[in-house]
């Protein structure tokens, strides 16, 4: 039976999707002919399946992905500035993650599921943050839940190594994110092209897209969402074949 859907309809199914919905014979049907054409064995899913999981998980297995995918922190994985706006030290409570005034420090809804996505697909991640409180940033990060395949982490086990976070302040020598990306090629062997960059901030963008990543401005302050990580995805990947069909 021929696929009904296209690769542009994951995103939307994922967005369109409540979290849990109950999962029909058709949409049965389309999610096996995915896996089949990824050569991925089709799992066991029962009568309701947690789409905004699922499709995610799908779009990495079908197609390429980038080697290195690096994301700032503030106002892209939480929205606040850490250490100015939140204080450490930070603590799970019952009402989720805290400050040291019991202040809410929790992330952006969807981040925890995005990163443990990346954890479960084996996809190298790093973050990239202007902020200079680089002790009290790594603390939250550490703080911070994800539920993965695993059992649960913390959004810095998303990190290969601890030499895939770079928090400082670049005054001085502003010209976006450069010193921070010149330190994640050398230590990954990641070429710029095979990055894919999440931020708030539109210079930083500018700065990345000039060195060659693809870089995803995250607008409105409403930080890292599915729809904005799946868009990027797609994006890179469109760019990506484009550079693979210019000539030499
Ligand atoms: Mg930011």
């Amino acid at each position: 039976m021929k696929c009904a859907l296209t690769l542009t309809d994951v995103p939307a199914m994922a967005l369109q999707s409540m979290p849990i919905q109950p999962i029909t014979d058709d949409v049965r049907t389309t999610i096996s002919e995915f896996y089949k054409q990824a050569n991925v064995p089709v799992p066991a899913f029962g009568g309701q399946v947690d789409l905004r999981h699922l499709c995610p998980t799908l779009a990495l297995k079908i197609g390429k992905n980038p080697k290195l995918i690096v994301f700032d922190l503030d106002f892209t994985l939480w929205p606040f500035d850490c250490d100015k706006d939140v204080i450490s030290p930070y603590f799970r409570a019952v009402q989720g993650v805290v400050d040291s005034r019991y202040f809410p420090a929790n992330p952006y809804p969807d981040v925890p599921s995005i990163l443990a996505t990346l954890y479960d697909n084996g996809i190298p991640v790093a973050y990239a943050s202007r902020n200079p409180s680089s002790g009290s940033v790594k603390e939250l990060l550490t703080t911070i839940p994800m539920m993965t395949s695993m059992g649960e982490k913390t959004l810095w086990d998303a990190l290969p190594d601890r030499d895939y976070f770079h928090a400082y302040s670049t005054m001085g020598a502003n010209r976006g994110k450069t010193m921070h990306f010149t330190a994640l090629k050398r230590i990954s062997g990641v070429e710029y092209s095979d990055m894919l960059f999440f931020d708030d901030l539109p210079q930083n963008i500018k700065y990345a897209e000039e060195q060659g990543t693809v870089a995803i401005l995250l607008e409105n302050r409403r930080g890292l969402t599915w729809n904005s990580f799946l868009q990027g995805l797609f994006h890179w990947r469109k760019v990506n074949d484009q550079q693979t069909r210019i000539p030499s």
